[in-house]
């Protein structure tokens, strides 16, 4: 009796161990799946470590990478390859926030019941909202310095343009060395990735929260005597502005002004429009992280100040600046930007549904055109109407971020076109490039004509 009692025992161990061991085995497959499939040494997905399925295409069907007899071939002009490499991604799946690492699944089709099986063998497609075109001109425009530039529609999401540089050309791979400062993070996107002292493009953000808590902010005036003592340690402003009402501060990109501002405002208005106009939230582009920006949240006057100037311990990526141009064209609703149109089958079934992009009120309707109106207004009385492209209405605030250690300061120019004919929004930054309105602001000038003419030709 004692011998069956510890068979019987024995067996139900060996069963429980069974149970246990297929219970591990699903867990593992269903959440790792994916991952022991995309694994790059796995030949019959990747040859030499490069992905073989499935299609990437720009707005009008152009490939910007597919596969060709077992190859894998980028777009034919060499521009939208540089220009398109950190959205699309290169050969060795080194850019951790392209569609070729973060799609890897769809585009080889890999799915949990049939594994990579599809129907002719080539994946899934990938149409994006990018215009291969215009990301080519934004490439040519940042003329091989380090910045960004992104442009999207703020009445539908679509994001048209989206390039970081320094790029290379993914068919012709350099050989980079870990201390070549010319490819200095050139993994990474800046425009997703990366967080930049923001300068006076800055002040919009300040000013947003200026129009909806300090009731006489229009009959307010200050006044600028290039610089002035808060607390002890200095305020410096770019000029010597005298006598300034708020917009005409706002057009100046008067220090002195928007300390004042901010010190008006207090920390707890400060940071909670931060977080309201998306500076200081976290962001994904169709899933593609976006880092998080920051800016202090406590401390003196002096400190203050510069907060709401832009300056400080202010980070932020150029993706959110662009996002926040977006809501103010867009009469104070953000409609989520994106990337990914749809994703198709290899028989072009179309696999996921259109999303209606998230749309959600982050400013009055008051508040934004004003705003709308006094970044019109920088543009005509400073930037030149003449510099930028005639009938788009452009409005916007150029940064002129100063940094420590007596480097060159990083110029950016943010914005968006009135005219709703041209409904784009639009971040241009070039790092350590110089004065903001003349260095991003002609780099995007030069896109904007050619979506212009683009526009008016369709
Ligand atoms: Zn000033």
């Amino acid at each position: 009796m004692k011998k069956v009692k510890r068979r019987a025992m024995s067996v139900l161990l060996i069963i429980l161990c069974l149970m246990v061991g297929v219970g591990v085995f699903s867990y593992r497959f269903f959440h790792d799946g994916s991952q022991w499939v995309n694994f790059t040494a796995n030949k019959h997905i990747y040859a030499n470590g490069v992905l073989i399925g499935g299609a990437i295409y720009d707005r009008d069907g152009n490939p910007l990478v597919h596969t060709e007899d077992g190859v894998r071939k980028y777009s034919d002009n060499k521009n939208v390859r540089c220009a398109t490499m950190h959205i699309v991604g290169d050969k060795k799946s080194n850019i951790a926030t392209s569609l070729q690492k973060v799609y890897a699944d769809e585009l080889m089709g890999y799915n949990i019941i049939n594994g990579t099986y599809s129907v002719s063998g080539t994946g899934n497609s990938i149409y994006t909202t990018l215009d291969a075109d215009i990301c080519a001109a934004a490439y040519k425009q940042l003329k091989g310095k380090k910045g960004a530039m992104c442009i999207y529609n703020y009445r539908t999401g679509e994001v048209i343009c989206l390039v970081s540089t320094p790029t290379y050309d993914p068919e012709n791979p350099p050989v980079i060395s870990a201390d070549d400062d010319s490819y200095e993070g050139v993994y990474l996107n800046r425009v997703l990735s990366s967080r930049f002292t923001p300068g006076s493009t800055y002040k919009l953000v300040t000013a947003a929260a200026a129009i909806d808590t300090i009731d006489d902010i229009f009959d307010q005036t200050f006044v600028c005597h290039r610089y002035e003592i808060i607390n002890g340690q200095k305020i410096v402003c770019s000029g010597t502005h005298h006598e300034e009402d708020f917009p005409q501060a706002l057009a100046n990109s008067c220090n002195i002004a928007f300390g004042n501002i901010s010190r008006q405002l207090g920390w707890e208005t400060t940071v909670r429009y931060a977080r309201q106009l998306g500076i200081t939230e976290a962001h994904t582009l169709n899933g593609i992280k976006v880092v998080k920006g920051s800016i202090a949240t406590s401390g003196g006057e002096n400190e203050l100040s510069w907060t709401g100037i832009g300056q400080h311990n202010d980070l932020v990526s150029p993706f959110a600046m662009m996002r926040c141009a977006g809501i103010i064209a867009n009469h104070g609703m953000c409609v989520e930007p994106y990337l990914i149109e749809k994703i198709t089958d290899s028989s072009g079934f179309r696999r996921t549904l259109p999303v209606s992009p998230d749309s959600t009120r982050c400013l009055s309707r008051n508040t934004a055109d004003q705003l709308a109106e006094m970044m019109r207004n920088n543009v005509l009385t400073k930037y030149g109407e003449e510099n930028f492209p005639q009938g788009m209405e452009i409005c916007a605030k150029s940064g002129t971020a100063e940094l420590d250690g007596g480097q060159t300061s990083h110029a950016w120019f943010i914005g968006f076109c009135r005219n709703e004919n041209y409904p784009y929004a639009f971040v241009s930054f070039v790092q350590n490039g110089g004065n903001g309105a003349r260095v991003a602001g002609g780099a995007v000038s030069k896109v904007l004509a050619e979506i212009q003419s683009k526009t008016d030709e369709a």
